[in-house]
């Protein structure tokens, strides 16, 4: 493309105007970018939601709980300090008695424009103009995420500084898996973090070989992320969205991202992926993976979207291959209603038992969507609700079935696929989470 010397002086004026406004309004800017993420985050408490118990509470202490999807890294709240708005910090965490959280990355968010009727990789991108308004870096996709993910690691090396109550612990391998299960089960208060990456937008564009697409999962391996996620919203050089506009399956790339990451020791997530590439990657791989965090087509009602949920093939041909599904609180995943969350797991588990799983209740797991542009019904630091909602409905949870739904599958999930873990060391691991103690009540 060439350009006109006309446009090369437009472009010109606008950069030094950029750089002038941003220099003298920074700090507004800055302040913008938080009112935006207090905007986009809030939260809509279901009116019909239970009060816990005491007994509900005492019995959602006693689990080890995990989490497969927030998008906390997205915004600039100090993970380490409670905020007044947005949904996940260590603080609130810990009130909720949260072991285990993926913190995903996120790094193109494109405007769902209301004339279309998919999510374009070419529509304006929000995150873009959120990362300039947060003085974060704006070019390269890639550079978003390495950002997002030094930011975590460096409130890990502050939480450990003497004067933190509690610890946010990186989680990389099986062993450090086994550590936080037997930190926790002492009592200390320590929070693992497994980084996941939510879209390799910048993984093998054009011109970019088989080698370059295994060097960039190298690298995300490398930086500590453990979970990958090929697609979001939009159609991407490795796989078709169920929101984006041509919904193609697994590209060559795509498949070659997939294997590398089973090779290495990351989870793969199939969230937002269309339906070609959930059963193209379901081919290629070998070990468990996740739908991170989802809703059901079933029963789908307004404000209950069906496009970027699953419907019941889906779920068959997921728990069949040993996939967990992290189902998410918010209405467009499930409806509007919080008895709804059950509902779903309930439907999932039932669709499981007829497909004559062994376990149906090892394929669901919890998958927030905290702090990802969602209004969940459900607050983390209230998340026995969620707990009193399995116990009160017409057909309560074994209680068996709400700790592996609640924790331990997803525990076997990394347990199984991190580095130096394998079936058996989740299976003792994680089914001695059966009778962990209560965490102590953090102070407010
Ligand atoms: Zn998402």
């Amino acid at each position: 493309m060439k350009l006109s010397l006309a446009s090369i002086i437009l472009l010109a004026v606008l950069a030094v105007i950029g750089v002038y406004v941003y220099q003298n309004y920074a700090s507004g800017l800055y302040y913008m970018a938080g009112r935006y993420d207090w905007m986009m985050n809030p939260y809509g408490v279901d009116p019909d939601a239970p009060e816990p118990t005491a007994g509900d509470t005492s019995f959602h202490r006693s689990m080890f709980i995990a989490d497969l999807h927030a998008d906390t890294l997205k915004w600039e709240r100090d993970l380490l300090n409670r905020s007044m708005f947005g949904h996940v910090d260590v603080p609130r965490l810990a009130q909720g008695n949260v072991a285990l959280q993926v913190f995903t990355i996120v790094t193109k968010s494109p405007l769902n424009l209301p004339w279309n009727s998919c999510v374009s990789a070419r529509s304006p991108d929000t995150n873009t103009l959120l990362f300039f308004m947060q003085g974060r870096p704006v070019a390269g996709l890639r550079e978003r995420a390495m950002y997002q993910i030094e930011r975590f690691k460096d409130a890990v090396a502050r939480s450990r500084e003497p004067g933190s109550e509690i610890e946010l612990r990186l989680i990389l391998d099986a062993s450090d898996l086994m550590q936080l299960v037997a930190d926790r089960m002492q009592g200390d208060q320590v929070i693992g973090g497994i980084l996941g990456v939510e879209g390799g937008h910048w993984i093998g564009g054009p011109g970019a070989s088989t080698e370059d697409v295994r060097a960039d999962m190298q690298e995300l391996f490398d930086a500590g992320v453990r979970q990958f996620a090929p697609t979001h919203r939009f159609d991407n050089t490795l796989s078709g969205s169920n929101e984006g506009c041509s919904r193609y399956g697994l590209t060559r790339h795509g498949e070659v991202a997939v294997q590398t990451a089973q090779e290495l020791g990351m989870v793969v997530d199939l969230a937002h992926i269309s339906q070609q590439g959930l059963r193209d990657s379901i081919a290629l791989l070998d070990q468990p993976f996740n739908i991170s965090h989802t809703g059901i087509r079933h029963a789908c009602d307004p404000p209950c979207v069906p496009d970027r949920n699953l419907d019941d093939d889906d779920i068959r041909e997921i728990v069949r291959n040993d996939g967990i599904i992290g189902v998410g609180y918010w209405p467009q995943a499930v409806g509007p209603s919080v008895w709804r969350i059950a509902d779903v797991m309930q439907h999932i588990m039932d669709l499981a038992e007829e497909e004559g799983v062994d376990q149906p209740q090892h394929h669901v797991a919890l998958g927030s969507d905290y702090d990802g542009s969602v209004t969940p019904m459900i607050e983390v630091s209230h998340l026995d609700v969620l707990t009193a909602i399995t116990r009160r409905r017409d057909q309560p949870f074994h209680p068996e079935v709400t700790r592996d739904i609640f924790g331990r599958n997803a525990c076997r999930l990394f347990a199984t696929v991190l580095p130096g873990g394998d079936p058996d060391f989740a299976r003792d691991l994680c089914g001695q989470l059966q009778h962990a103690p209560a965490a102590p009540v953090p102070e407010d």
